[in-house]
């Protein structure tokens, strides 16, 4: 069956086959895939006293323990901790498969050594693209990257994309999960694609050529890039009446940076242009789309690809299972991944949204669906102004008033300490870029007043700048990632950038 035609199946189920299927899938893959060549699984289901059987329906997922981010991080005494995770095949298990025998039966014992190659050999891995720790790679298969072409090819199918489109992916040349989403969904999905490599290859002057030259239907990359490459286009006059969409990751979207950019894509000549988010991470191998939906309305969320994959939302201190429609932290299962594999993995990312089943409201879909805003729990802890009034601040929650308040572009926060000294207070200070023509004094004003009704915040210093400023602040075009809160406290150990997010595209880990 092909992966489409499996799709379609999929997109036709109610909540409780989705959730049945699911569970014989997972039942299956445990039993003859993770628990016979997982080192790591093998062992801890033995530790719990669990097989493949214990998972009778989806609820019997909260047996199996969480795997965090810290079980694959390397340590100092294990180097290389992601190898545990790497499933080892063991050929006399696998000789007795009854696929086994049938293939040699037909085909040879040469296609049987093939077919196992396909399936188990590490061909390919990208990595989590954290700040603060070591990049953590995750192994894929030749059947690894089936599935990314078939998930890439879906994400173009449902952000609507044909194909005679042409695409410009301006996602950075790196090994994490977005730029290669990004590419696949061009092999795959059959979308001419040209791939900038971002700021950092071409600068964005080059990405400025190829978005006149190439004329892109799609333009794919990290929000605060796109934003960077679209205000500057507009700045220059330049044309792109093809753009119908722009396909987003790596990073969270607010809907006022959704306006942004519709705006900035209406001065380019380019109408009624989709903003779409995308949200995945290197763990799960694979992101799931937004669809186009219209402006002013709530998205449909991100549809999920249940054949491949489950996702769970668990109470982020109790870790219990929670039902659809109730906001909690996103756990990840894959259905038939090999290389590297992680099993009810946290991602330590909580949705305000919950999970949904009934049939998405703008395309029809009844795939289950990730609703809501994103955002990363350990970034409530990444600003912690404990100096400035004990205030306890969620940079999540900055993040969106800042994106979604009115007449500024790019911005960027910064934490000093006065006079640079350690012991002294923290300083906040607020770089933004005013659009044109604003009151500066006026809008200082509107600031302050955000910052404090919402968060109770008292910016220090609000200090303007032109947009080709901002981008030098952001580091845009010279690192990964633009920097939209910089640390520059000399007491503190380590830079608290929000941390790391090994969220990729589409959300590039890694997420960034
Ligand atoms: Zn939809």
């Amino acid at each position: 069956m092909s992966s489409s035609l499996l799709q379609r199946r999929w997109q036709q189920l109610p909540e409780r086959a989705v959730r049945q299927l699911q569970a014989e899938r997972l039942r299956h893959y445990l039993r003859t895939v993770v628990l016979p060549f997982s080192g790591r699984y093998g062992k801890l289901f033995r530790e719990h006293g669990l097989s493949a059987d214990s998972i009778r329906t989806l609820d019997d997922l909260r047996k199996i323990p969480f795997t965090t981010k810290a079980d694959l991080q390397s340590t100092p005494e294990e180097p290389q901790r992601f190898r545990d995770f790497i499933l080892v095949p063991d050929q006399k298990v696998l000789a007795h498969r009854p696929s086994t025998i049938v293939n040699a039966l037909l085909h040879g014992r040469a296609a049987v050594k093939q077919a196992f190659e396909s399936e188990f050999r590490p061909i390919f891995l990208t990595a989590t693209t954290g700040r603060s720790a070591e990049p953590t790679p995750f192994f894929y298969t030749r059947r690894d990257l089936d599935h990314l072409a078939t998930v890439a090819a879906r994400v173009v199918e449902i952000c609507n994309g044909r194909r005679e489109d042409k695409m410009l992916n301006t996602f950075p040349f790196a090994p994490h999960l977005a730029f290669w989403l990004a590419h696949y969904a061009g092999t795959a999905g059959g979308v001419l694609t040209l791939s900038s490599g971002g700021g950092k290859v071409m600068g964005t002057e080059g990405n400025l050529r190829q978005l006149r030259k190439f004329k892109p239907d799609t333009l794919i990359g990290i929000p605060t890039f796109i934003y960077h490459l679209l205000h500057q286009a507009a700045e220059e006059g330049a044309r792109c009446e093809n753009l119908q969409r722009i396909v987003l990751g790596g990073e969270k979207v607010s809907d006022g940076l959704r306006q942004k950019l519709r705006e900035l894509a209406g001065e380019l000549g380019a109408r009624n242009v989709d903003v779409l988010a995308t949200y995945g991470f290197t763990e799960a191998k694979m992101a799931w789309p937004e669809c186009p939906f219209p402006p002013g309305e709530p998205s449909g969320g991100y549809h999920l690809s249940p054949d491949l994959g489950i996702l769970e939302v668990v109470d982020p201190k109790t870790g219990a299972p929670l039902p659809p429609g109730h906001a909690g932290e996103i756990v990840f299962t894959p259905l038939d991944a090999r290389g590297s594999v992680v099993l009810r993995y946290r991602t330590g990312d909580y949705t305000d949204g919950g999970l949904a089943y009934e049939p998405c409201p703008h395309c029809g879909r009844s795939l289950p669906r990730l609703l809501g805003n994103l955002s990363r729990l350990s970034e409530v802890k990444a600003l912690h102004l404990d100096k400035i009034k004990g205030t306890l601040v969620d940079f999540n929650e900055l993040e969106h008033l800042l994106d979604d308040a009115p007449h500024i572009g790019a911005w960027q926060v910064e934490l000093r300490k006065v006079n640079d000294d350690p012991l002294e207070l923290d300083e906040l200070i607020l770089h933004v870029h005013a659009l044109n023509g604003d009151d500066r004094t006026q809008l200082s004003r509107e600031l302050r007043e955000r910052c404090f009704s919402h968060l109770d915040l008292h910016p220090n210093r609000i200090v303007f700048h032109t947009a080709q400023e901002i981008r030098q602040l952001q580091g845009v075009g010279q690192v990964l990632k633009e920097q939209k809160l910089v640390d520059h406290r000399p007491s503190t150990l380590a830079n608290s950038n929000p941390p790391a997010s090994s969220r990729t595209l589409v959300t590039a880990s890694q997420a960034g």
